[in-house]
């Protein structure tokens, strides 16, 4: 026993240093700081999404006003409905950044972290890093790519066209702007901001995943060359800056090259592109936690472009920062219950796993409406938030919108509210194939707990996602605070 707890903490050790889990302390302690100077600079909204094309320039003329002379608008754009597309430039140094947000219209979030961090160019004269930042840098902001997709917090801009698959065709005006800044101006790096399906794990064993990185690639070969092991540094930079702050919360983006995508497309070009997805950190003022952790890394990163601390990361390390895992997280998961699953059948143990599905639809349409999603062995999946349900009996039952009062009111006036389990049954059956407990199912599922005489009495229900009843306790990371994403 003891030889294998000995072994157990040798790996973990291992593991441990491999995976990079002890960072230098310069990045953790830098990050730490930036973490700390974020709420003096901060002039970004309380919710990301509320920040429109409007607030947006808003937002920027305020700034200019504030710190006269950091920040010059240098292009404008104009969207398919005409909207004006701010592109800024800052600083004065060698080495050119470009950095484009929100060109999808409903991923906000680095957009708030960008004002941030203009601030704090602007508001820290006496910090060297903020300084460094101008004088050795030059950057090239375009803080919204996508305003028409902004202003109806949806992915495609107003041609219907998601501007991420148009870096060959040109199609979009928005596209075009890009294109024609990065060729004006030969940035060496690119920064492609964006958010991604909150729902994924950083790896097997990691957790909701904040910050995912990806070195993007050139080619289809996925060829290191200079520009993206640069970037692979960068990548490896963010995640010391970020996971002290966020543990086991930074991932790897999976995916591999895409010809017609702008990333990809920027580092064929010439400038080579981190990737940088929000994901979820699910928790009280989750998505301002979001932004904070966009702000160190954009600051800390640029920072390490700047003062050439860049050079000394390990690229080797990239490839141990953990892969997204899709599908092993979810809303709600309800374990080892007794499943009446419709059709008739016997009732048999299962466990059952319920999305309610994020603000926006990544790259893939998506149920935008609270479901039950899988059903079986779930021990591969885990929930925001879970219950053990051992001892309960779970049942679907079709319902129309309404709360929890309603349903235990439509209930009772079926004598359901207690009842006998032959009872129960009969009830489920009569409804036939809109009682089934079977993935995409949308109503309502039923949790009763029998007595020792046999009779059920119900408990609590899964409701559009959620547990409701208030006799049942959720454990997890999304209980007692709002699982949505915004
Ligand atoms: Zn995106």
């Amino acid at each position: 026993m003891r030889r294998a707890l000995a072994f157990a903490a040798l790996v973990l050790l291992l593991c441990g240093s491999a995976a990079g889990a002890a960072p230098p302390a310069p990045a953790a302690s830098q990050a730490r700081s930036l973490w700390e100077v974020w709420p003096r600079v901060r002039v970004s909204p309380a919710d990301p999404w509320a920040l429109k094309h409007r607030e947006l320039r808003v937002a920027l003329a305020t700034l200019q006003q504030r710190h006269p002379g950091l920040i010059t608008l240098v292009e404008e754009g104009v969207s398919s409905e005409g909207r004006k597309i701010p592109a800024l430039r800052l600083g004065h140094g060698p080495t050119g950044v470009l950095l484009w947000s929100q060109m999808h219209g409903d991923e906000p979030t680095a957009t708030s972290a960008l004002l941030d961090l203009l601030n704090w160019l602007g508001a820290s004269p006496a910090d060297p890093a903020a300084q460094q930042v101008l004088s050795k840098l030059t950057l090239w902001i375009i803080p919204m790519l996508n305003p028409d997709g902004a202003e109806r917090t949806q992915r495609r801009n107003a041609q219907e066209v998601d501007i991420n698959r148009d870096a060959l065709r040109l199609a979009s005006p928005e596209g075009r702007f890009l294109k024609a800044l990065r060729d004006q101006v030969q940035p060496v790096f690119g920064y492609n901001l964006h958010n991604q399906n909150p729902n994924l794990r950083a790896g097997l064993t990691g957790d909701q995943v904040a910050i995912a990185l990806l070195s993007v690639p050139g080619d289809e070969a996925l060829t290191e060359t200079p520009g993206t092991r640069r970037t692979k540094q960068l990548a490896v930079r963010v995640r010391e800056l970020v996971e002290p702050l966020a543990p086991g919360r930074v991932s790897r983006y999976d995916m591999d090259y895409t010809a017609r995508a702008f990333g990809d497309s920027m580092t064929r070009w010439g400038t080579s592109t981190l990737l940088i997805e929000t994901g979820g950190w699910v928790g009280a003022e989750e998505a301002q936690r979001l932004v904070r952790l966009n702000f160190v890394a954009l600051a800390g990163s640029l920072t390490a472009i700047a003062d050439g601390s860049l050079e000394t990361v390990r690229a080797e390390a990239y490839p141990q920062i953990p892969l997204n895992e899709r599908d092993a997280l979810t809303t709600l998961v309800v374990r080892n219950v007794r499943l009446v699953g419709g059709r008739a059948l016997p009732p048999f143990p299962a466990d059952l796993a319920f999305l309610v599905p994020g603000a926006f639809s990544g790259d893939s349409p998506r149920r935008r409406e609270p479901s039950l999603i899988e059903v079986g062995d779930l021990t591969h999946l885990r929930g925001l938030a879970e219950l053990d349900a051992t001892g309960l009996l779970a049942v679907p039952w079709p319902t129309p919108p309404g709360d929890w009062a309603a349903l235990r009111e439509s209930l009772s006036s079926r004598g359901l509210l207690a009842t006998d389990e032959a009872k129960l049954l009969a009830a489920v059956h009569a409804q036939g194939e809109a009682a089934v407990a079977r993935p995409g199912f949308a109503g309502a599922v039923l949790l009763y707990r029998a007595d020792r005489a046999g009779t059920l009495t119900l408990e609590g229900a899964v409701l559009r996602g959620r547990l409701v009843g208030g006799k049942l306790a959720a454990t997890g990371q999304g209980v007692g605070s709002p699982t949505d994403w915004r």
